[in-house]
């Protein structure tokens, strides 16, 4: 089942709660993170089969895909250390 991550930048505060990831009932569609050099932010998109992924955000057509297990990345806000970590609950 998906589950939930949480980003946080340690230098500018800037953070996203409750990023759904991960597989539903089905193999497809799915959530994953995604890094968007558009609107410098991070978030987590439906990824379908027959579909270019969007920003959640901005719509941006370009995102970069992160991988399921990805736990550092640098901040998209001021380039600083910034962590996803595992929160509690599933979705399905
Ligand atoms: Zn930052
Ligand atoms: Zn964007």
């Amino acid at each position: 089942m998906g589950g939930f991550v949480w980003f946080r930048c340690g230098n500018c505060r800037y953070e996203e709660h409750d990023l759904g990831v991960g597989h539903g009932r089905e193999e497809m569609p799915f959530l994953s993170l995604f890094r968007c050099d558009s609107c410098h932010s991070v978030g987590s998109t439906w990824i379908f089969a027959d579909r270019v992924p969007r920003c959640t955000l901005c719509y941006h057509d370009a995102v970069t895909l992160l991988p399921e297990d990805v736990s550092q990345l640098p901040c998209p806000k001021c380039g600083g250390p910034a962590v996803f970590e595992r929160i509690e609950g599933e979705w399905r």
